[in-house]
């Protein structure tokens, strides 16, 4: 067991990092953290940065210095990192699963054969893969690069052949996966944390709606049936076990009218789980800490019906800084702003909790409050 005062590592350095470190600094912890990024949110918190790439072998040689153990708060680590790490100090969660998550097809390919329900798909490592596939998935479907994509990102809609061709080039020709376009009720998520011994805590199940392939808001509890809501749990927690998985995991699903499909897994804290942080007994960044040293886990219990909205690049339309006031004059909204220093759109930049009495209060709050940082007119 890791108690504070000891030091952990985490490999990356965005807004997952930063909620990361600050959680282990509070308990009592301190926090190396390694990213290529000069402006790193997690890096200005750290008790120690080390601004490399992950191929240089000095940083390599600091980061075990100063590391008891290591997680990492993005799933594009290099694996061979991973490996080389483990020979030093727990590494959580282990390379096998991360780069099982790394790998759009790999993804896909282990949650079938685990016999999970997920969307109809085809892997397309040459344009002649296009047209079999087509036939095999059906359209709508969603052409999307294998790796690296993330957001929303790398990632299209074909109707045709053709449209699936030029997608193709567009991406220029890494290998890809094509996927039936779901024509799902409700996007939901899970969130769970499993130490080494295989015991696991589950937060409460997260109803998330997108907006252009972008997480935009989250309410808990999710609006659907316990049985759905057992069911969702039932397997990630057999997706965790099967992984052997240590450390927190999303799993993101599709509810279809038919039942539910496991659209994705990230081995890492999730910006589905955010309201955690205000809203449950343990956040996930929390659950995070205790996974890695090996501390009980915490209880993930809900406190209070919450709701989420991410704050992107956008609302800094024509380079000014959002009016915060639309949000601190609430008394029960809570700001987090992950202090990147450039705002591009697409970029997720903070976020905000609104805790209410129930889940549609507080989901119509954050709404509201979205569509006035965003100028918008309409309030979806
Ligand atoms: P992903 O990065 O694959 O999770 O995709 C981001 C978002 O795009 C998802 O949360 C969905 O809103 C949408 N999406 C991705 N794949 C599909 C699919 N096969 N069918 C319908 N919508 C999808």
């Amino acid at each position: 067991m890791l108690l504070p005062g000891s030091w952990l590592g985490v490999l990356g350095g965005g807004q997952l990092g930063k909620m990361f470190a600050l959680t282990a600094l509070t308990m009592g912890y301190r926090v190396v953290t390694w990213d290529p990024d000069p402006t790193s949110p997690a890096g200005e918190f750290a008790s120690h940065h080390i601004q490399a790439g992950f191929h240089d072998p000095n940083a390599l040689k600091i980061f075990c210095k100063y590391a008891r153990a290591a997680t990492t708060e993005f799933e594009n680590i290099p694996e061979d990192i991973l490996r080389a790490l483990s020979g030093n100090m727990t590494v959580i969660p282990g390379p096998d699963p991360v780069s099982i998550c790394q790998d759009r097809v790999r993804e896909k390919k282990f949650l079938e054969k685990e016999g999970f329900p997920v969307p109809p798909f085809s892997e397309i490592l040459v344009i002649e893969d296009l047209e079999v596939a087509l036939k095999h998935v059906g359209t709508p479907s969603l052409l999307k690069i294998n790796r690296w994509g993330y957001d929303g990102k790398g990632q299209t809609t074909v109707v045709s052949l053709n449209d699936a061709m030029k997608a193709f080039e567009d991406f220029g020709r890494v290998p890809c996966i094509l996927e039936q376009k779901i024509p799902f009720v409700k996007e939901l998520s899970v969130i769970l944390g499993r130490n080494r011994k295989g015991e696991i805590r589950v937060f409460p199940v997260a109803e998330n709606v997108h907006r252009n392939g972008v997480l935009e808001t989250t309410v808990v509890p999710a609006r659907i049936s316990d049985m759905v809501a057992q069911k969702a749990c039932q397997i990630a927690q057999e997706i965790a076990s099967r992984l052997h998985y240590q450390g927190v995991l999303a799993v993101e699903f599709f509810l279809t009218e038919e039942g539910l499909l496991v659209n994705e897994m990230a081995p890492r804290p999730h910006n589905s789980g955010h309201f955690t942080l205000d809203a449950c007994l343990t956040n996930q960044f929390e659950q995070q800490v205790r996974t890695l040293c090996g501390l009980p886990l915490g209880d993930p219990r809900l406190v209070s019906p919450a709701a989420m909205g991410n704050i992107m690049g956008e609302c800094w339309s024509g380079g000014e800084e959002p009016d915060w006031e639309k949000i601190l004059r609430n008394p029960d909204v809570k700001l987090h702003l992950y202090g990147k220093v450039e705002a591009r759109p697409g970029r997720k930049m903070g976020h905000f909790t609104c805790l209410a009495e129930d889940a549609d209060a507080a989901l119509s709050r954050v709404r509201s409050i979205l569509s006035e940082l965003y100028h918008r007119t309409d309030s979806a």
